[in-house]
């Protein structure tokens, strides 16, 4: 390849807020098949708000609520922040947390008051010791087929009750995926939520392919597979979480918006982390290369 057409789509690309970091990347962009993409921080904004808490018939939001988000306070995951905002609205003091711990992709657990509060997935919970209530297990359903992501909170082996947050799909990407299928590149989905969740926003955005409940492995072997498969493949993510996958890639893509460590791990970042920038990369790249040939 030429280095001044290169050069030349480099800077094209940066004006419109791509920057290219290596030019193998622009040269590949051209062949993708596929585009593997992170739900929450990618397709989404990120930044998921309370939108409803459902209580244990024994118990009462009000006595639970401050102890659990006392332990999200300690947290770096956006669902802890955003129960610690709702929380904060109701009281703004909090309990002390001592003895956090995370898990990632599960949930977080300290001590409150000499009790043991834990907030995560079901399947965090359970492997905790902690029973769930079936009674609950409708209702989240429910929220998790309108797209809502659901935490459940107990207290020592007890169950408190569940939370519901939503993280707002971003305002371009309905768009930015019917450019995908305009291009003929397949869109997958790939996520550490739960899949009912997965699925309410793959509906809504017309994917097909979705991976919920997975590891930052199971990205990486994702993107993986589909390479041995013989497709070209691109990742993009903003996550700690997605930076195996962004690496293992053809063509790696971060939001500018997310962790440092998805931006090194990617060869082009998306300032604003608008996914429409991913089709115009696509364009840009079989410009570049049709110049160059
Ligand atoms: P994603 O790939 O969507 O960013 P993560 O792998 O970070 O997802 O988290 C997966 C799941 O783990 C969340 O949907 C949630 O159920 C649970 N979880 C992780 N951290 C927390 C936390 N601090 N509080 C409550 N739940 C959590
Ligand atoms: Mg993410």
């Amino acid at each position: 390849a030429t280095p001044m057409s290169i050069m030349v789509g480099v800077g094209a690309g940066a004006k419109e807020g791509i920057l290219i970091r290596n030019a193998e990347s622009l040269e590949r962009a051209e062949k993708i098949t596929h585009l593997v993409m992170d739900k929450t921080g990618t397709l989404t904004e990120g930044k998921p708000q309370v939108v409803d808490i459902r209580s244990n018939d024994s118990e009462k939001v009000a006595d639970w609520l401050g102890e659990v988000a006392a332990v999200e306070s300690q947290s770096e995951h956006p669902i802890g922040r955003g129960i610690v905002h709702s929380a904060k609205e109701k009281e703004p003091s909090l309990p002390e947390a001592k003895d956090f711990e995370s898990t990632t992709g599960g949930g977080v657990r300290a001590t409150v008051e000499g009790s043991t509060i834990r907030v995560g997935s079901r399947k965090f919970l359970e492997g905790e010791g902690v029973s769930l209530d079936d009674s609950l297990s409708e209702a989240a359903e429910t929220l998790q087929n309108e797209a809502k992501t659901v935490v459940w909170a107990a207290r020592d082996e007890t169950l408190l009750g569940l939370i519901a947050v939503a993280d707002p799909i971003k305002k371009t990407t309905k768009k930015a995926i019917e450019s995908l299928h305009d291009l003929g590149i397949e869109p997958v989905m790939c996520t550490g939520d739960q899949e009912k969740t997965a699925k309410a926003v793959a509906r809504e955005l017309g994917i097909d392919q979705v991976h919920a409940g997975v590891s930052p492995e199971d990205k990486q072997r994702i993107v993986e597979d589909l390479r041995k498969q013989g497709h070209r493949v691109a990742m993009a993510g903003d996550g700690i979480n997605d930076a195996p996958a962004l690496a293992a890639a053809d063509v790696g893509i971060a939001m500018g918006t997310g962790t440092d460590a998805a931006i090194e791990s990617a060869g082009i970042t998306l300032v604003k982390g608008d996914l429409m920038g991913i089709q115009s990369s696509l364009r840009l790249s079989r410009k570049v290369m049709r110049n160059i040939r």
